[in-house]
């Protein structure tokens, strides 16, 4: 085992093949080159590299990283930097210099001038000229990228380089990159700043060089310790094996199951809404349905319980929006944090752990067949589906499923029309809901995870306490788990499964998300775009 000393630079431990991140060296050679054919080369580059930042913004963007999306925006104005444009193509046409060299001139010229500033800003410009410089080449389709071996492995990956790169961290994610090694990025380097925020560790203080003896060996960073471990002992594997499986848990993901695909068909991105207004929003941006409409904000909104019809024309309205996408209506989750004044509400010592959700319903039947019948009636208009939230047991579904039969009779006598096929599904935000995941499956049609009380449930953790906030963790290994299995008992029993909570939306989890088998993905409206961005762009 080797100890090296290094400096944190982003805090957090990984564990990877070390890869050392070749720099591409100008080239002696000096070949015939059609300067026309140079430039026009380039000039490509530039205007795919313009699409690939403005990507990078929206994704950054939405994931609230917002000062990635501004380091992105800084970086793609280099691309229209009339100085930098002239420095290559001047090389191009007047040294008979390659596009690709030309660019890799002008990034050393450019860089140079910029480091010899004592400023911080200049020290990080110099930077964004390097990154863009980069990006440039890569983007020149016949230059052969001396990185390739790392962007064709799937491997999990401790790369050293002399800077980080903004443009690497977004290209091979957060799952390929265990940690990063950097000669000269410090704390607020833009491609540190990302790192961080995807909780990629990152440490300084040892050159890449020094390192190259050790390339694809095992390797431990320890950024918090500042240390790096090559050929970890076995005591040092042991030392970091708790931390590190958590994270492999994460990496691991589903790796064997269905073939990661960001075909749009293979995934769908619905859309959660609350009422008939975000439904067409949903609908402009081009939600595919929407997958979770939270009715208890009907009952919220109201001074009094709304009636049958005004329930029935919402929801149709929505149907009717919708144009026959499918639309999951949620019946009223009422209770815990919801309170609606003018209901009976219990005075709960644990209100997350009392009446509320389906046990609620159940406990009301009178008010819960209103919804249904509102919700039937409405079926004859689009392509509604009913889901049922905080289920626990088998149960729970089948009462509720008495119910919708008994309304369902009461239509059919007053001949009023409705989808007889109606699909009835479940949420799973419960522990016990996902443990008995294979059972469930039996008597739904479909399943929506709800990771924002499965989160909350399977670790203790009050949503609504921000006191004990830092340690609701959507990512916890336990909750993972039970999303993976959640999708391999739906599969079994053919039902399709989606999930509806925040985590629906985290950008950094939709690959694996994707391998777990999950069909559908239903975020809140403002993360559409984002989402659809994220998947076409794969
Ligand atoms: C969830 O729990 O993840 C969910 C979507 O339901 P709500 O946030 O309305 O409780
Ligand atoms: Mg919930």
């Amino acid at each position: 085992m080797q100890k090296i000393n290094c400096v944190g630079v982003c805090n957090g431990t990984g564990s990877g093949k070390l890869y050392i991140l070749k720099d591409e060296q100008i080239s002696d050679l000096k070949n015939e080159i059609d300067s026309r054919l140079e430039t026009a080369k380039f000039s490509n580059a530039k205007s795919r590299a313009k699409r690939i930042y403005d990507d990078y913004t929206k994704k950054a963007a939405s994931e609230n990283l917002k000062e990635a999306a501004d380091v992105f925006m800084a970086q793609k104005e280099i691309l229209s930097d009339e100085e930098f444009d002239k420095f290559v193509v001047d090389l191009i046409e007047n040294e008979n210099i390659s596009a690709a060299d030309s660019i890799r001139r002008a990034r050393d010229y450019f860089c140079d001038i910029l480091n010899q500033s004592d400023e911080e800003k200049m020290m990080a410009r110099s930077h964004d000229v390097y990154e863009i410089s980069d990006m440039l080449i890569n983007e020149l389709s016949d230059e052969k990228d001396s990185n390739d071996a790392l962007f064709d492995s799937d491997e999990r990956v401790i790369i050293a380089s002399k800077h980080l790169s903004v443009s690497l961290i977004i290209r091979l994610g957060r799952e390929r990159i265990a940690g990063m090694i950097t000669e000269s990025d410090g704390k607020n380097s833009h491609a540190a700043i990302l790192a961080e925020s995807l909780d990629i560790p990152v440490v300084t203080g040892c050159l890449a060089d020094d390192l190259y003896p050790f390339e694809g060996k095992e390797t431990i960073i320890d950024a918090t310790d500042n240390l790096i471990y090559v050929e970890p002992d076995a005591i040092t594997l042991e030392k970091y094996s708790e931390e590190l499986s958590y994270k492999d848990t994460l990496k691991n993901i589903g790796d064997t199951k269905m073939p990661l695909s960001f075909d749009e068909n293979k995934i769908k991105i619905y859309a959660n809404i609350a009422n008939a207004n975000d439904a067409k929003e949903a609908m402009k941006k081009g939600a595919a349905g929407i997958g979770l409409f939270r009715t208890e904000f009907i009952f919220m909104d109201s001074y009094e319980s709304p009636s049958l019809e005004k329930q029935f024309e919402i929801y149709k309205e929505v149907a009717e929006i919708t144009d026959g996408k499918e639309v999951i209506i949620r019946t009223a989750d009422i209770g815990g944090d919801k309170k609606v004044p003018y209901m009976t509400m219990l005075s709960e010592g644990n209100p997350a752990l009392g009446l509320r959700g389906i046990r609620r319903s159940l406990s009301e039947p009178e008010l819960f067949k209103t919804q249904l019948k509102a919700i039937l009636m409405a079926s004859a208009y689009g392509n509604i589906s009913i889901m049922f939230p905080l289920v626990v047991c088998r149960d729970e579904v089948v009462q509720a499923k008495k119910y919708l039969r008994e309304v369902e009779d009461e239509l059919k006598k007053e001949n009023i029309p409705f989808d007889e096929n109606i699909k009835v599904g479940i949420m799973i935000e419960t522990p016990a809901a996902a443990l008995m995941a294979d059972d469930l499956a039996k008597i739904s049609d479909f399943f929506s995870v709800g990771s924002n009380d499965l989160t909350q449930y399977t670790l203790a953790i009050d949503r609504c306490n921000s006191s004990v906030e830092k340690y609701y963790d959507s990512h916890h290994p336990a909750v993972i788990k039970l999303l993976e299995s959640v999708a391999e008992s739906a599969h079994k029993n053919g039902i399709k499964a989606g999930i509806c909570g925040e985590l629906a939306s985290d950008i950094t989890m939709k690959e694996s998300f994707i391998r777990m088998g999950y069909e559908s993905l239903s975020v809140p409206v403002s993360k559409i775009d984002a989402l659809h961005g994220f998947l076409t762009d794969i």
